[in-house]
C-alpha cells in the first residue's frame, strides 16, 4: 500500500494527515501528488468531489509554499463561496504543523474590507471565488505579482456557471505562474480549450468515471427567500446575456405576470398558456422559433409538445409538483449532442424536493451562488466586448457616412469612443446594480441538522451602507478598525455615482484606491470608508469643493449625531 511519506509528503504533513485519520492516500492522490510536487508541471484531474481532490492540491502546495515570503504564492479558485470556505477549512487542518503560513477565503456577499485587511496582514495561499478575486484585482488590493500555482477546482462548474471570461482574466493577470493545476468532475469542450489556451502540456489524469450519465445538460439550482424568487430570476437571465431559454412556472397568472413584468423592463420575452388562442399560441412559438423572443415563459401544460432545437437553458421558476415533470422540463435542452443547462430556483424547504428530484435524475445537481450585482455587470461587459467585436459591417453602406462621422470625432480619441459606446449599452445595467443586494439565502445548520434560512437581502457586502455581516454572521457597522466612515452630503440623484465620485475624490487628493474601503451611494447622500491615517487628509482635500455646481460637505459620519 502506498503512503504519504512514499509519494513525497513531509513529516509536518503526515503528522497532520495522520491526526486526521488518513491512512493511505486515495487514488487521486497516489497520481496528481508526486507531479504537483515538482511544482512545474501542468495538470488536469478528472475526480468528482469525495475523492480526496483537496487533500491532493492542497498538500502539494503547503509543501512547495515558502513560509518567510508573505506574498500570495498560491491561488485557488473555485465556484461557490461554500467550497471556498470548505477548502479553507481542510487547509488550515493541514497546515497545523507549518508556522507562519496563512490562507484566506475571499468570496462574495461579505464584506470586501475585511477581506482586503486579512489580505495586507500577508498570506501565501488565496481561495477566492472568480467574482471577487476579480473585484479585488480590480482594486488593486491583491498583489498576484508572484503567485507561482493557480489550482482551478470545479472547472467545469465555473465554466457552466458563466464565468469563463472571470477564469481567463485571472490567468491573465498572473504572470509569474509555475504551474496550472485544473481539476474537474466532467471534461465538456470549454474545460478542454481553458486547458489548451493556458496550460503546457498537462499531465492528465482521471480517476472513477468522468463524464457519468446524460452530461449534456447540467443541474443547477440558486436559493433565495420566496419575496426573490423574480429578482433571482433577472439576475439569471442578465448574467447570461447569450441565454435562449424557457422559464416553466406552476400557474398561467405566474406566467402571465412575469411575461408583463420583464417585458415592461425591456426583455424579449413572452408567455405561452392555456389561455390563449391557437392563432396567439402560434404567433409566440414563430416569434421564439425565430429568435426574436429571447425567452419564452409557459406552464407545463402549454409547453407540451414544443420541440425548439439550441435552446441553451430552461429555468424553473418553481420546482413542479410531480417531480417527473422536471425531467421532461428540463429535456427541452440539450438536445442532439449540445449542451444545455437546467436551472431552479429553490426556497431552502424545498431541498428535500430536490434531492428527490436529484435521485430520479440521477445526476448531481450543483448548488450555485446567485451572481452578486458586479458579476453581471461585468459578464454583460464581456459579452458587449465580444459583440463589438463580432459586429458585421460588411454589408452596411458605412462608407458613405465614415467622412461625417471622421469629421464629428475628429477630436475624440478611440478611447473615448469605446468609452462612451460602452456607457451608451451599459449605462443601465451599471446604475440598476449599482446597490444590488445579495440575494441568496444563507442556510445553515443548527445543532442536529436543522437547518434555517437567513435571508441575505440586507447583507450587501461591500454595498451596504451602514450594516453588514462579517464572515461568521456577526453584525458590525461600518466604519469600524482601521477605517473611518465618511459622510457626503451629494448622492446619486447630484449625478454623482460610485466611479465618478472615486475619480473625482482621487483626482482632488492625493490618496490612492488601496486607502477607500466601501463606498455606499444613496439617492440623496453618501457614505465612504477611509483608512483611518488618511482620513483628516481625505477630508480637508473635498469639504467644501463644488461638485456640478454644488458645494460639497463632507465629515466624519459618527459625528453628525
Ligand atoms: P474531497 O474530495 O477533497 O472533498 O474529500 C472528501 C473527503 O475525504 C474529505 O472529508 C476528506 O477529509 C477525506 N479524505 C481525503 N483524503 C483522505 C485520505 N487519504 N484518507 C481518508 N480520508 C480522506
Amino acid at each position: 500500500m502506498m503512503t504519504f511519506e512514499g509519494l513525497g509528503i513531509d513529516a509536518r504533513l503526515i503528522q497532520a494527515t495522520d491526526e486526521l485519520g488518513y491512512v493511505n492516500p486515495t487514488p487521486i492522490q497516489e497520481q496528481a501528488i508526486p507531479v504537483l510536487l515538482s511544482g512545474t508541471t501542468d495538470f488536469v484531474g478528472l475526480a468528482q468531489t469525495g475523492t480526496g481532490k483537496t487533500a491532493a492540491f492542497g498538500l502539494p502546495l503547503l509543501q512547495l509554499i515558502t513560509v518567510e515570503n508573505k506574498h500570495p504564492q498560491a491561488l485557488i479558485v473555485c465556484p461557490t463561496r461554500e467550497l471556498c470556505m470548505q477548502i479553507v477549512k481542510e487547509i488550515e487542518l493541514f497546515k497545523k504543523y507549518i508556522k507562519g503560513l496563512h490562507v484566506v477565503a475571499v468570496y462574495g456577499g461579505t464584506s470586501i474590507s475585511m477581506q482586503i485587511r486579512d489580505l495586507k496582514r500577508g498570506v501565501q495561499i488565496v481561495v477566492a471565488t472568480p467574482g471577487r478575486l476579480i473585484d479585488l484585482i480590480e482594486r488593486k488590493a491583491i498583489d498576484l505579482e508572484q503567485i507561482k500555482y493557480v489550482v482551478l477546482d470545479e472547472a467545469d462548474e465555473m465554466l457552466n456557471m458563466g464565468f469563463r471570461d472571470d477564469i481567463e482574466f485571472i490567468l491573465k493577470n498572473t504572470p509569474k505562474r509555475e504551474s496550472t493545476w485544473l481539476f474537474s468532475a466532467t471534461m465538456p469542450p470549454e474545460v478542454r480549450q481553458v486547458s489548451k489556451r493556458y496550460m503546457n502540456s498537462p499531465v492528465e489524469i482521471t480517476v472513477g468515471k468522468a463524464n457519468t450519465g446524460n452530461k449534456n445538460i447540467d443541474h443547477q439550482y440558486y436559493v433565495c427567500s420566496s419575496q426573490h424568487r423574480y429578482e433571482t430570476l433577472k439576475r439569471i437571465i442578465d448574467f447570461n446575456p447569450g441565454m435562449y431559454g424557457i422559464i416553466f412556472t406552476r400557474t398561467k397568472i405566474d406566467a402571465q405576470g412575469i411575461a408583463e413584468k420583464l417585458t415592461r423592463e425591456g426583455y424579449d420575452i413572452d408567455a405561452l398558456h392555456g389561455d390563449l388562442s391557437q392563432g396567439q399560441r402560434d404567433a409566440v412559438m414563430g416569434q421564439f422559433r425565430d429568435k426574436t423572443l429571447q425567452l419564452l415563459i409557459a406552464t407545463d401544460v402549454a409547453a407540451r409538445g414544443i420541440d425548439v432545437k439550441e435552446i441553451t437553458h430552461v429555468i424553473n421558476f418553481e420546482l413542479p409538483d410531480d417531480v417527473e415533470v422536471y425531467t421532461h422540463r428540463s429535456g427541452r435542452t440539450g438536445r442532439a449532442g449540445s449542451q444545455g443547462i437546467s436551472i431552479s430556483i429553490v426556497h431552502s424547504r424545498e431541498t428535500f424536493k430536490l434531492r428527490q428530484i436529484e435521485k430520479m435524475v440521477q445526476q448531481p445537481f450543483h448548488k450555485l451562488d446567485i451572481p452578486s450585482g458586479k458579476d453581471v455587470c461585468r459578464k454583460q461587459f464581456f459579452y458587449f466586448m465580444d459583440k463589438l467585436l463580432q459586429t458585421d459591417v460588411s454589408h452596411g453602406d458605412y462608407e458613405t457616412y465614415m467622412p461625417m462621422l471622421e469629421e464629428k470625432f475628429a477630436d475624440v480619441s478611440k478611447e473615448e469612443v469605446l468609452k462612451r459606446v460602452v456607457a451608451t449599452e451599459f449605462d443601465r445595467f451599471l446604475k440598476y446594480y449599482e446597490n444590488a443586494a445579495d440575494l441568496n439565502a444563507r442556510v445553515e445548520t443548527r445543532g442536529r441538522g436543522t437547518e434555517r434560512t437567513f435571508d441575505r437581502s440586507n447583507d450587501r457586502g461591500d454595498r451596504d451602507q451602514g450594516r453588514t455581516r462579517d464572515t461568521r454572521g456577526r453584525e458590525f457597522s461600518g466604519g469600524d478598525g482601521n477605517f473611518a466612515r465618511l459622510f457626503v452630503n451629494l448622492g446619486t440623484k447630484d449625478g454623482f455615482y460610485k466611479a465618478s465620485f472615486l475619480q473625482f475624490i482621487l483626482d482632488m487628493s492625493d490618496l490612492k484606491k488601496e486607502n477607500l474601503g466601501r463606498i455606499d451611494m444613496k439617492e440623496m447622500n453618501s457614505w465612504i470608508e477611509i483608512d483611518k491615517s488618511v482620513a483628516d487628509k481625505m477630508v480637508s482635500a473635498v469639504d467644501g469643493k463644488t461638485f456640478k455646481g454644488r458645494r460639497i460637505r463632507m465629515n466624519d459620519a459618527n459625528s453628525r449625531g
